[in-house]
Order: structure tokens, then C-alpha cells, then sequence
């Protein structure tokens, strides 16, 4: 198999649309405690999502086997659960309409970012975690944490979990992670039909507890100086 460059790729339009779904999904990751930005991005990775195998159909130079490989992937991708439900995702998107997306937020004590005692909310999909944790700020400190924060390492903070009921009940971003994990592959197979060699992008180092949780240290990088830690 040959060895694969960005210039000698033989699906160029169906990888680039693939690394536009890696880069919206790393987007919807950082943007996790914003909400209007969450959504812009996860709608902008669904899309792209979808693209992929669009892509993957039209390119105009196909190996003799393309044709068989692809139905078969296509009847996979029919039975997978997961797989579909981006599709319908997909389509609510492009027909103007929003997803249904829930938050549940635990707020409370943490130490690094395990939490030690929190209170679950649920919470408009709309209100940033920011505003969260200034609620928590007001009320909690003085009881779950004293005001110099003196045991080390511990501070407030808020766990967030975003849910589109379109695409499954388990958090959104590790279904997005499953479903490019799935994509990633094809990808991979696909090229390997045109006798190349492709790695698909690795998410194993993703933290999902960094990306979900956010404590006041977040905010304030200063602020653990502060409190003499
Ligand atoms: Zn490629």
C-alpha cells in the first residue's frame, strides 16, 4: 500500500470534508460551557458528519470494487442505531428546525475534578455554565467551601451534560466521538480500496471530565495562587 499525503489523496473531497467534522467536533468540545456556541458548532459537525459518505459517493474516480464495498457499508450504517440517528439529526437541522437538546447541570465541591458533594439541576439549555457558578459562588461558599479555600485543591465547580434527544440518552459528545470513530474507519477502508494507506484521527487522549467539568480556577487561573496552594 502507498504511503498517504495531503497532495496524493485519492478521495481528497471526502477526507477534507472528514477533517471539517474533526475540527467542529474539537470546536463543539471547547465550546461545552457555551451554549449558543455549543449548538452552532454541533450543528456545523452534524452537517459535516453527514457530508462524509455524500462525499465518499460522488467522488468521480472509483476502483472496480467501490461499488460492492459501499453497499455493504451502506446496509451496516442502515442498522446502526447510532448512524441513523444522525441522519435524522442531520435532516432536522437542514429543515431549519432546532434539535432538542437538554443540560443537566451538578453543581457543588470538587477536589481536582472529581466531585466530593454536588446538587443536581436541570437547567435551561440556554443559561452558560459561567452563570452557574457564579450562583454557586453566592450561595456555596461559607458552607460547602470557606472562603480562603483552604483545603488544597478543593473548590466549586459545575459538571455539565449536554443530551440531543435526536441522537441518543448518553451525552452528545461521546456519541459524536463513537460515531467518527465508525466514519473514521470507513474512511480508512476507503482508501485502502484505492491501495493507500490511512490512519483515521485517534480521540482516545480526549478527557471528557476536563471538558465537562468547570470549576472556579477555570475562570481565575490566578486564583489557586491566591489561596496560597
Ligand atoms: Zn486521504
Amino acid at each position: 500500500m502507498k504511503a498517504h499525503h495531503q497532495n496524493n489523496c485519492p478521495i481528497l473531497a471526502t477526507h477534507e470534508k472528514y477533517n471539517e467534522a474533526v475540527y467542529f467536533l474539537f470546536k463543539t468540545m471547547e465550546a461545552y460551557h457555551s451554549p449558543e456556541e455549543f449548538r452552532f458548532n454541533l450543528n456545523a459537525f452534524i452537517q459535516a458528519f453527514r457530508n462524509i459518505t455524500f462525499m465518499l459517493q460522488s467522488e468521480s474516480v472509483k476502483p472496480s470494487n467501490f461499488e460492492r464495498w459501499y453497499s455493504q457499508k451502506q446496509l451496516e450504517m442502515s442498522g446502526d442505531k447510532l448512524m441513523r440517528a444522525f441522519v435524522v439529526a442531520r435532516n432536522v437541522i437542514v429543515k431549519q428546525s432546532m434539535l432538542a437538546t437538554r443540560s443537566t447541570i451538578r453543581a457543588g465541591l470538587f477536589r481536582g475534578r472529581d466531585m466530593k458533594m454536588a446538587i443536581q439541576l436541570e437547567i435551561s439549555p440556554f443559561t452558560p455554565t459561567l452563570c452557574v457558578l457564579g450562583q454557586c459562588i453566592r450561595t456555596m461558599v461559607g458552607t460547602f467551601v470557606d472562603e480562603k479555600h483552604s483545603d488544597i485543591g478543593e473548590q466549586l465547580g459545575v459538571e455539565r451534560k449536554w443530551v440531543v434527544e435526536e441522537v441518543g440518552d448518553e451525552e452528545i459528545v461521546g456519541l459524536t466521538i463513537k460515531g467518527m470513530e465508525y466514519i473514521g474507519n470507513l474512511l480508512s477502508e476507503a482508501h485502502a480500496l484505492y491501495d493507500f494507506e490511512y490512519e483515521p484521527q485517534d480521540f482516545s487522549s480526549v478527557d471528557m471530565k476536563k471538558m465537562m467539568v468547570f470549576l472556579e480556577s477555570d475562570v481565575d487561573p490566578d486564583l489557586p495562587k491566591k489561596w496560597g496552594w
